[in-house]
């Protein structure tokens, strides 16, 4: 299948290039427009594959993403591409709108194009997934709770309200103009090649740099957490068998409270990257003040894709995180230019610590 990937230089989209060049029958179209979280570096492994190509564009450039579908004859969209970081969605909304609403208005204006004039060539093969996140669905108390595909949208920060507003105007171009759509809804990812802003990649280099470890509010907020790798391996499961007009979560059934999560990386380094002097790594440990609407709690009801579709995670979450720490120690070369503010041109200007 020719597929293009947008936002394929992120952390997932990424992946899943990864994941899909694998399969020789696939050819892989890497759309991105390389913001600050787009980095080609990751896709270094793939770069020179035969069947992998990479195309710097814009979402929101209708025209252009148009001319890419039908010159690539595209048969399949993998849409990632998206402003995802939700403290900076606090400090700066209006690219998360840009991007992640009027952006995929525009590519769903483009593919929706696309597809009528693959089928007036008797080419009906055709397929647009939307890759969405579980924070669509607000949050749930401490104590009991879990999202289904059925549960109602309550989104609660411009990140997640952004992400909610392009799965309607998704399935709004499924049932309005018949466009072949299928979306899937996953839990926090973590893994390589994750952009050192977010929590997991932060709390691993700023222990191994000494420096403190930034945990909001009391760290009780509970996140699901699945290894990328296996978050690539469903969406491809979902792009080839899901069924067209539904939705799938996706999650590792593995709650942790933040302050787990960095307790149990600490724990980690501890044994493999030991401080000086027989300190411990948890006392690096910062409570920092709370995000404001920090939503409490994630837990996905991932059954649907495990019972219809047959996939499941490869990887607890222990070991999943002692591989991703291992990463990290021994891949400097992909993190130390985004901490030093000196990849991608140096756009991206000196890490903010907590
Ligand atoms: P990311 O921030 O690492 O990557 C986003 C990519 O999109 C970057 O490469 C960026 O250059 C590109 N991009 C941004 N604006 C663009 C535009 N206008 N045109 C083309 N490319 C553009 O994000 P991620 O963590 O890899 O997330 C990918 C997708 O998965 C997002 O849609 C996100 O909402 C969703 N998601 C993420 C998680 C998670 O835990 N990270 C969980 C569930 C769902």
């Amino acid at each position: 299948m020719r597929i293009l990937v947008t936002g394929g230089a992120g952390f997932i989209g990424s992946a899943v290039c990864r994941h899909l060049v694998k399969d020789p029958s696939n050819f892989v179209i890497n759309l991105d427009k390389l913001t600050y979280a787009g980095n080609l570096a990751s896709l270094r492994s793939i770069e020179n594959s035969h069947n992998y190509k990479f195309i710097k564009a814009d979402i929101c450039d209708e025209s252009r993403v148009l001319q890419i579908l039908q010159q690539e004859r595209v048969e399949a969209i993998m849409h990632l591409a998206a402003e995802s970081h939700v403290d900076r969605s606090i400090d700066g909304p209006a690219a998360f709108v840009q991007t992640n609403v009027v952006g995929t208005y525009h590519l769903l204006s483009a593919a929706l194009t696309h597809w009528r004039l693959l089928a007036e060539e008797n080419q009906a093969q055709f397929r647009f997934h939307h890759v969405s996140t579980d924070e669509v669905f607000g949050d749930l108390p401490f104590e009991s709770g879990i999202f289904t595909e059925e549960t109602p949208y309550a989104p609660s920060s411009p990140y997640s309200a952004s992400k909610a507003a392009s799965d309607h105007l998704v399935r709004a171009w499924g049932e309005t103009y018949g466009l072949p759509v299928v979306l899937s809804n996953c839990s926090n990812n973590y893994g390589p090649f994750h952009f050192p802003e977010k929590l997991i990649p932060l709390v691993i280099l700023n222990a191994l740099e000494e420096k403190p470890l930034p945990v909001y509010g009391k760290g009780e907020n509970v996140r699901d957490w699945l290894q990328v790798e296996d978050h690539a391996q469903a969406l491809a499961t979902v792009l080839t068998r899901g069924t067209v007009g539904e939705s799938y979560n996706i999650g590792g059934n593995a709650e942790r409270t933040n302050l787990q999560v960095v307790e149990a990386i600490c724990d980690i380094l501890d044994q493999v990257r030991p401080r000086a002097g027989g300190k411990k790594y948890r006392d690096l440990i910062t409570f920092v003040p709370d995000r404001p609407g920090h939503d409490r709690r994630y837990a996905i009801d991932s059954s649907k894709i495990r019972r219809e579709l047959g996939w499941a995670p490869s990887e607890s979450f222990e070991s999943g995180l002692a591989r991703t720490v291992d990463w990290f120690l021994e891949n400097d070369w992909w993190w130390r230019p985004i901490r030093e503010g000196t990849y991608n041109g140096n756009r991206l200007g000196k890490l903010k610590e907590g």
